[in-house]
């Protein structure tokens, strides 16, 4: 009897374990090269997904048939490279969708260049919106991501009206050069702004005293046109961030570290409730909204509107700025630029109270992190030349000294340019090195005229950040500034940090060939560490049983192929939360 009950009961339990342990799965990816980023288990063949979690990481793909219901869908992967999905670590969304969407002219510098883009958007926006930005000319001299190409032209290009009045009767344009020292209005605009017979200074006239189009900075005229633009509408906005979110799907990204503006901030909330977002979402809002954002009742890893725990959309850390950009001799350094012996490059807001930007006042950082860490934020904070550097770190071990406790999740952004003895300072104090491998592919044109070969030495210099023990966290940049465009694909920032190239393979070897890493250490970068950043590595960053489902299946395998074939690599499908976001049409 005793021993009936207890095999009954035994039976029981099996019969309970078994449908505990092996719920039927809604997804099953079965025969890949799943590449874990988990040390005890890196390779694996079958990974089974229940609701939005991975519920087991499996050798054998018949291992799998235990989880396999009706209603489960079962990928095949024929050996495809899965990795945790590509988590970027820093991105401007609201921009990104504007430059895919609106106007880009980065790489445009002929007539025929502009028509063709001014045609490709007039056939995504409604009749009656203005089509605005452009930054023509900024690859005149150099093709994107090329060290070189032609020749730089004697005389500038110049565009005009009537170079693009035919294929934009109904859509007002202001278009401006990279450099905002020249505008392109057609012929509505100039319309809309009652400009178009005027002869306003800092208007280009044709022979026939006509205006061109062509307006100069700072001019009255230029005034008067900005005046009558109109705003976005609501719904172009979404559609701009529609397009952002399938860029991001298509290139296999499942999170993005957005630094976050409030407009945008509400756009997020209202494509999340009509469920369209597919991309989790850490906000980074300026390092001066500690105190409102305590005031609201915010903090680190809560929901903007309902503020409570989300795993897609919540805030992150503050953001922060001490100096300025490598792109326009901004970023500051302790010596001089090679090529402006006068400059040293500037602080920002932050760091500064002069208008003018040359002194410096890192007390006023230093207090603007501390209200930020009492209101439950780390700060991510811009630091890109090596003075920039040095007086963060500096910041940061003040901080650490006065708190009295270890670092976590404080950030250096960027971290371009850093001197040989601040290397191990990163570790030492806990910091992570945001890097954003993609500005060197290309920033390297123009690097060593700018800072000599000796500063070069420290600069995206992944490798030394590494051997110092540093964290590196991968982020694009995205969409980029008025002089570059920095492209969102992970292979782009994946090749520049294991090959050192540009996107034509110059230099042979690489930039600074020492400074390079291994595909693995820019797979952990891309994945577990920016998890990690974002204080959710024990839930998300790597295949693992119990972990958040955020797969990305690529078409070659990054571990196994000659790293000079990374730029072949494309994404078939991204899986966020469990769901496929986005699969490439066979
Ligand atoms: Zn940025």
């Amino acid at each position: 009897m005793r021993n009936a009950t207890i095999f009954t009961m035994s039976l029981l339990c099996f019969a309970l374990l078994s449908s505990c342990s092996k719920p039927a799965a809604n997804l099953v990816l079965l025969n890949g090269e799943v590449y874990t980023m988990e040390p005890s288990h890196p390779w694996a063949s079958t990974v089974v997904i229940t609701g939005n979690k991975i519920t087991a990481v499996l050798d054998n793909a018949e291992d799998a048939d235990g989880y396999i219901g009706p209603n489960t869908r079962v990928v095949d992967l024929k050996e495809r490279f899965a990795v945790p999905g590509f988590i970027d670590g820093h991105v401007h969304f609201n921009g990104a969708g504007a430059l895919i969407n609106d106007a880009n002219l980065l790489t445009v510098s002929d007539d025929q260049g502009l028509r063709v883009e001014m045609q490709r958007v007039v056939n995504i926006i409604d009749d009656e919106e203005w089509i605005t930005g452009g930054l023509w000319g900024a690859y005149e001299k150099w093709a994107l991501g090329a060290a070189e190409s032609g020749p730089k032209r004697q005389r500038r290009w110049e565009p005009s009206r009537w170079t693009i009045d035919d294929l934009t009767p109904k859509n007002p344009c202001l278009l401006s050069s990279y450099d905002g020292e020249l505008f392109l209005a057609n012929t509505a605009a100039l319309k809309a702004a009652g400009l178009e017979n005027a002869r306003l200074p800092g208007m280009k006239l044709d022979s026939t005293r006509l205006p061109t189009g062509l307006i100069y900075r700072g001019s009255p005229a230029l005034e008067k046109i900005r005046s009558v633009v109109k705003r976005k509408s609501h719904n172009r906005l979404l559609d701009e961030n529609r397009a952002a979110l399938k860029r991001l799907a298509e290139s296999g990204i499942v999170e993005v570290h957005d630094i976050a503006r409030p407009e945008q901030t509400a756009r997020f909330v209202e494509l999340q409730e009509n469920g369209e977002l597919t991309c989790r979402v850490w906000l980074r809002p300026d390092l001066s909204r500690g105190a409102e954002l305590k005031e609201k009742g915010l903090q680190m890893g809560l929901h903007p509107k309902t503020k409570k725990p989300d795993h897609w959309l919540r805030y992150g850390a503050l953001k922060g700025y001490v100096d300025g950009i490598m792109g326009t001799h901004g970023a500051l350094f302790f010596k001089p630029y090679d090529d402006q012996p006068d400059n040293y490059g500037h602080y920002r807001r932050h760091t500064s109270d002069d208008p003018e930007l040359k002194i410096g006042n890192m007390d006023k950082l230093y207090h603007l992190i501390k209200i930020g860490y009492d209101a439950g934020f780390v700060a991510n904070v811009h630091a890109i030349g090596t003075k920039g550097v040095a007086l963060l770190l500096d910041t940061y071990e003040r901080l650490m000294k006065e708190l009295g406790k270890n670092l976590e999740g404080f950030r250096v952004i960027h971290a371009q340019v850093v001197r040989q003895e601040d290397f191990p300072r990163f570790k030492k104090l806990n910091i992570i090195a945001e890097v954003n491998p993609y500005h060197l592919s290309d920033d390297m044109r123009w690097m060593e005229e700018r800072i000599g070969h000796e500063r070069c030495k420290g600069a995206y210099a992944f490798k030394s950040l590494l051997d110092n023990g540093a964290i590196l966290s991968f982020g694009s940049d995205w969409p980029g500034t008025s002089a570059a465009e920095y492209l969102v694909h992970p292979k782009y920032l994946i090749n520049a940090a294991v090959n050192r190239t540009t996107l034509n393979g110059t230099p042979e070897g690489g930039w600074f060939p020492k400074q390079k890493i291994s595909v693995h250490e820019a797979l952990k970068a891309y994945t577990i560490n920016n998890a990690y950043a974002a204080f959710e590595d024990d839930i998300r960053g790597s295949i693992k049983a119990g972990k958040l489902a955020d797969i990305t299946v690529c078409n070659l395998n990054l571990m196994k192929i000659d790293p000079s074939d990374i730029l072949k690599m494309n994404v078939d499908i991204t899986i966020v939360d469990g769901k496929i976001v986005f699969e490439r049409e066979k």
